[in-house]
């Protein structure tokens, strides 16, 4: 296999999951709700009426991309939909990074940044995140100075950390760059507020949301970015068409069109993070970072020890071995107050034991 691999690809490992039996999963981000049952009964019957799953889909995605901008104050040429928001960072990157081209990203945060860009035969640089994994834009500004890159992600609220950047740090990098800024706001709906209407107006930022989190559909594959009418149209081009399958696209657009059950979920995983993160930090020797995500990132002695600790529970977190500033750390994803609750005891005993 080595002699056909690009040479430049040959470390790249592939993005490997493993299957650990579990009795809750706190491990992905994901939302810990199914589809409603309301919205799973009419997909049920319109299957039953037929999908003409025969022909392709709506490679535009029209209907989505329409509640869509209603729901984000946008107008649905503002919009485009993709197979989760992986594929949109993929299709971002093809569109605007060639070889040799540099992307900076915050350091730690989300690796397929690092990846895709890879891929396109670019330069990935992270820049690291300051104290308490804040946002230090001067290392932003600097890094830009010194490696004068093509593209930039903000991501915000930052996964695995859960900092937000303030948005008038974020305007303002937006109209000090002369390429184009992506602010992944993957958990934009557990910090309340979203800027992706005011992104519009600008020539060269984008913002990509997705349906994987706070709305449950992570296993139907569904993101979306939001920017200028122009840079949408320009990115069109490098979109594979016919991308998202139309049961996810009709999936997504019930979710939007039943929001009062999703709010509600939302409030409530916004809820058991704060009671969380309140337990946690009455919990001697680990420290807890505040958070606007849907997850916690805690510092724990011995973090590989519990992590294991805890899959022997039964319990699934994030692990950063391999990460020189996160290798003391885990990543919780917030669950159900049952979920919960079973996690912080396992978590008692473990350090306790
Ligand atoms: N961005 C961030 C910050 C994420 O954490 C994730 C999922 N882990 C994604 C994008 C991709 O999500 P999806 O492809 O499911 O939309």
């Amino acid at each position: 296999m080595d002699k056909f691999m690009r040479d430049d690809l040959k470390g790249l490992k592939p993005y490997k999951v493993d299957s650990i039996p579990y009795r809750i999963k706190m491990d992905a981000n994901e939302s810990p709700y199914d589809l409603p049952d309301a919205i799973r009964q009419r997909l049920a019957n319109e299957l039953m009426r037929g999908y003409q799953f025969n022909r392709y889909p709506d490679s535009d995605a029209t209907a989505l991309k329409e509640a869509i901008s209603r729901y984000c104050g946008v107008s649905p040429q503002e919009v485009m939909v993709g197979a989760g928001s992986d594929e949109l960072i993929r299709v971002v990157i093809s569109a605007f990074v060639g070889k040799g081209d540099v992307v900076l990203y915050p350091n730690p945060s989300f690796t397929m940044y690092e990846v895709f860009t890879r891929i396109a035969g670019g330069i990935p640089i992270g820049v690291p995140l300051g104290e308490g994994f804040n946002y230090d834009m001067s290392r932003f500004y600097r890094a830009m100075e010194q490696h004068k890159p093509k593209l930039i992600f903000i991501c915000s609220p930052n996964n695995p950390t859960g900092n937000v950047i303030h948005k008038d740090e974020l305007m303002k990098l937006v109209t000090a760059f002369n390429g184009v800024v992506v602010v992944d706001e993957a958990y934009g709906e557990f910090c309340g507020h979203s800027i992706a209407s005011q992104m519009t107006n600008y020539p060269n930022a984008l913002v990509l949301k997705t349906f994987s989190k706070a709305f449950g559909l992570a296993g139907l594959r569904v993101g979306y970015l939001i920017g200028n009418r122009e840079l949408i149209e320009g990115i069109y081009a490098v979109k594979p068409p016919y991308n998202v399958s139309s049961f996810s696209q009709r999936a997504a657009q019930l979710v939007l069109e039943n929001m009062s059950i999703f709010s509600s979920r939302i409030a409530s995983i916004v809820s058991e993070r704060e009671w969380m993160y309140h337990k946690l930090r009455g919990f001697k020797g680990i420290e807890v970072y505040p958070s606007k995500a849907n997850f916690l990132l805690i510092k724990v002695p011995n973090a590989q020890n519990v992590h294991k600790e805890l899959i022997r529970e039964g319990i699934l977190v994030r692990n950063f071995p391999n990460h020189p500033r996160l290798k003391d750390h885990l990543r919780i994803t917030v669950s159900t107050r049952q979920d919960n609750e079973y996690f912080i005891k396992a978590l008692e005993r473990i350090l306790e034991g």
